[in-house]
């Protein structure tokens, strides 16, 4: 009989993931069903990108790459961090992943061992806590919640900060909240970081682009934490390239270079024919961005109105990425009559079953009084998806 091990046993299966399977297999039985659960663009790869893709085919980049990536990829990576976010890192301290997701696993098996503790705000992105539990690390949680735009503080984070701290992991802008954090609210954690020099901190900027109050601002950009600090990104969101696999690291010399010892037991490095198509995003000016980031605007200013008319549903502003997290909790004990909804998890249920919308439950993302809706889709498509989930909550009572 397969026995499978403990650890995968202990794994959930990804929530955001679960549901956009759920709503394509609803999708085939010929439901007409919505789905705003999965964080995908729903743009195409720009033409130059692509263009680069079959050049490089055309030129036979096919085979086997360096492991942390190819030397002109990583020097065009340096030098978007130098013009974007005012970042020095050098060749040697960036590695190429084959997807931001594949980074972060590299950053926590370089540095958690079991028993040590990975503090991770509240809400954050569902996959987090399952790659730290792979490695053996114990998720300490801290909880913000809408009130405070669900973000924390120095202050807050540091009573949770111990011996045993190894990593701290968070993403701005937010996956799941689209809160986006300030130069004085990055400074502020900079300086209760800067004095536990035994914590490293993972900053998950794969949004970075999607930011609609202004400059992008880093994490490392604090020389106090530089050397403490692992910045994450990649070419999926921006640059509507989430098939094509592709994310990266700036680090300090000793985790980049851990990173790549992982990644080449575990994968390799990174497709030949995508490095090089991601060389051209890398070097394209992310003026080159504004279609989109305007799409997206005029996308989150229709959610935000039309969930600011439910009676029920408390929202915040996001301030980036494309999602909503709304607080839907006043709706626990109601009914419609044939559904109880007890909870978020019921509530999602609930609104795919009878409003034919997928969304995902906030539980997986460590706030179970929200649900998480992501915008990116054509505004058509949601000004029909906010009709159906207002009509669905008008029946609970
Ligand atoms: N971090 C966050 C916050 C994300 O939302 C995602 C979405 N996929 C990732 C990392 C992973 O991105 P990638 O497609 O590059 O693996
Ligand atoms: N990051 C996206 C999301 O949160 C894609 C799904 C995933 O990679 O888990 O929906």
């Amino acid at each position: 009989m397969i026995q499978l091990s403990d650890r995968l046993l202990a794994m959930e299966e990804s929530a955001t993931i679960a549901m956009s399977r759920k709503s394509r297999e609803l999708k085939d039985e010929g439901k007409d069903v919505i789905s705003l659960s999965l964080g995908e663009p729903d743009f195409h790869t720009p033409d130059f990108v692509k263009n680069a893709a079959v050049e490089a085919m055309e030129q036979n980049y096919t085979t086997y790459t360096p492991v942390p990536g190819y030397d002109d990829l990583r020097e065009a990576i340096s030098k978007k961090f130098l013009r974007d976010n005012g970042l020095k890192y050098d060749k040697t301290q960036i590695v190429v992943s084959t997807g931001a997701k594949q980074s972060i696993a590299n950053v926590v098996m370089s540095l958690v061992n079991p028993g040590d503790e990975v503090i991770i705000p509240a809400p954050y992105w569902v996959s987090y806590i399952e790659i730290v539990k792979v490695a053996g690390g114990i998720p300490v949680i801290v909880n913000a919640d809408i009130t405070a735009d669900f973000k924390v503080s120095g202050k807050e984070l540091e009573p949770h900060i111990s011996d045993k701290t190894k990593l701290i992991m968070f993403s701005t802008p937010c996956n799941p909240t689209g809160s986006v954090y300030s130069k004085d609210e990055l400074k502020d954690l900079a300086t209760t970081i800067s004095k536990y020099k035994h914590v490293t901190v993972m900053c998950d900027e794969i949004y970075e682009h999607i930011n609609f109050v202004g400059k992008h601002e880093s994490l490392a950009q604090f020389d106090e934490v530089y050397d403490q600090v692992v910045t994450v990104n990649g070419v999926s969101k921006a640059w509507a390239m989430t098939g094509w696999r592709l994310g990266y690291i700036g680090a300090p010399k000793k985790i980049a270079a851990a990173c790549s010892k992982v990644q080449g037991q575990f994968t390799s490095g990174a497709s030949s024919i995508t490095q090089k198509a991601s060389i051209a995003a890398m070097e394209k000016d992310p003026s080159f961005l504004k279609d989109m980031l305007d799409a997206f605007k005029n996308r989150r200013k229709l959610v935000l109105d039309a969930l600011q008319k439910m009676e029920g549903v408390k929202v915040n502003e996001p301030e980036g990425a494309f999602y909503f997290f709304p607080d839907i909790s006043s709706f626990f004990g109601k009914s419609d009559g044939s559904h109880k909804i007890n909870n978020a998890n019921d509530l999602s249920l609930y609104l795919l079953e009878e409003a034919l919308v997928a969304l995902v439950t906030g539980d997986a993302f460590g706030d179970p009084n929200c649900i998480r809706i992501s915008y990116a889709t054509d505004e058509a498509t949601l000004t029909k998806a906010m009709n159906r989930i207002a009509e669905a909550l008008q029946k609970l009572s």
